[in-house]
């Protein structure tokens, strides 16, 4: 499927007069996600669909409860119970359903962690838990099982991952991440990247969110304004995982972001019945790359329980990369992926 293109606004012909124009502020998108849904029944009533999907939902929602900010919901067509934005947010039964080799956490996270708030698998790098909230709940989370505030989410946690940045001069990248690090309001969020800032042998800054996709008012002036401060290269990877996510207010939002300026990547997972189909692959890489966004990472599934409905396998993941890369420019397709515990990096499949 793809996006008919004239009926989107490019955001490279887009003057700065209406980005500065539009310019969301910090109480529109706490206000936005306060008012996000997070009731099944609502959530049904407002797509049009059938109520047995939301007594389906409720057992499901007790454990990792349903939420979804309205923008994002604005996006899902009506009537569609298939509609792949929908079936990310939905609570289905299949979530209860106890599968051989699906677990807690699947990437072996929870032993990789040297300061309460700090992840350290790889090389170079470093990934800093700034919170373990997130703007939306996708059902395919690894981290939906993952007991963040126990493992330093918190303040005093994320003040011992800066001391242990500060203290090992092999980490050259800082990756926020979460949840989403993007929840943290800006003053917090200032105070981080001025931490990081002042740390020599760091030069770049990772930012991992979701938000610019399902939140796209939260990328305010007063988040460039500080992103820009930084010394910091900065790099985003946001996520999205079907073309339809991305519509012009997402645009617009990638656009201040890149504009600071950093390189703006997506990372995407390969889901059952959301996006694991050529044509929903290629409309997606399209959609990304006209909006000056790099398709990084397609994942496989981590295997985290209450997800194995989500699983694509890899024989098949691996014939949609290929019909991919015959397709479209190379820039354009993505890095097939899994995590693997205790690899040096993650493994590329294709
Ligand atoms: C994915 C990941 C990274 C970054 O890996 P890249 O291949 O550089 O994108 C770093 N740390 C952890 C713990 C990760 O899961
Ligand atoms: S961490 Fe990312 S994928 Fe997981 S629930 Fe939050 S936004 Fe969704």
């Amino acid at each position: 499927m793809h996006v008919p293109t004239d009926a989107l606004v490019r955001p490279q012909n887009r003057g700065h007069a209406i980005s500065d124009a539009a310019a969301p502020s910090e109480d529109r998108w706490r206000r936005e996600l306060a008012d996000a849904i997070r009731d099944p029944e609502e959530l049904c009533r407002e797509l049009g669909l059938d109520r047995s999907l939301a007594a389906a939902a409720r057992p499901a929602a007790a454990d990792f409860p349903l939420l979804v900010p309205r923008g994002f919901a604005a996006r899902m067509r009506h009537g569609d119970p298939h509609d792949p934005l929908l079936v990310q947010v939905l609570p289905v039964a299949a979530e209860r359903h106890d599968v051989a080799g699906f677990t807690a956490d699947p990437v072996g996270e929870q032993g990789t962690l040297p300061a309460p708030g700090l992840v350290r698998k790889y090389a170079g790098r470093a990934l800093v838990l700034l919170g373990g909230a997130c703007a939306v709940h996708c059902r395919y989370c690894f981290r939906r099982a993952f007991p963040y505030v126990e493992h330093g989410a918190t303040t005093a946690g994320v003040e011992a991952a800066l001391a242990a940045v500060a203290g090992d001069d092999s980490i050259a990248e800082v990756i926020l991440s979460g949840g989403d690090p993007l929840l943290v309001d800006d003053a917090r969020l200032g105070a981080v990247v001025r931490r990081l800032d002042a740390i020599p042998h760091v030069r770049r800054l990772r930012i991992h969110t979701r938000l610019p996709v399902v939140l796209p008012s939260r990328v305010t002036p007063g988040l460039t304004t500080l992103l820009a401060a930084s010394r910091l290269t900065r790099v985003v990877v946001i996520h999205a995982n079907h073309a339809r996510e991305l519509d012009d207010d997402v645009a617009l939002a990638v656009r201040r972001l890149a504009e600071t300026p950093a390189l703006v990547l997506n990372q995407a997972v390969l889901l059952a019945g959301v996006n694991d189909s050529i044509a929903a692959q290629t409309a997606l890489a399209e959609r990304l790359v006209e909006m000056s966004v790099v398709p990084y990472y397609l994942h496989l599934l981590d295997r985290v329980t209450g997800s194995a409905h989500f699983e694509v396998g890899e024989a098949r993941a691996r014939e949609i990369v290929e019909a991919l890369r015959e397709s479209l420019p190379g820039y354009a397709v993505p890095r097939l992926a899994r995590e693997v515990p205790g690899e040096p990096a993650k493994v590329w499949l294709a």
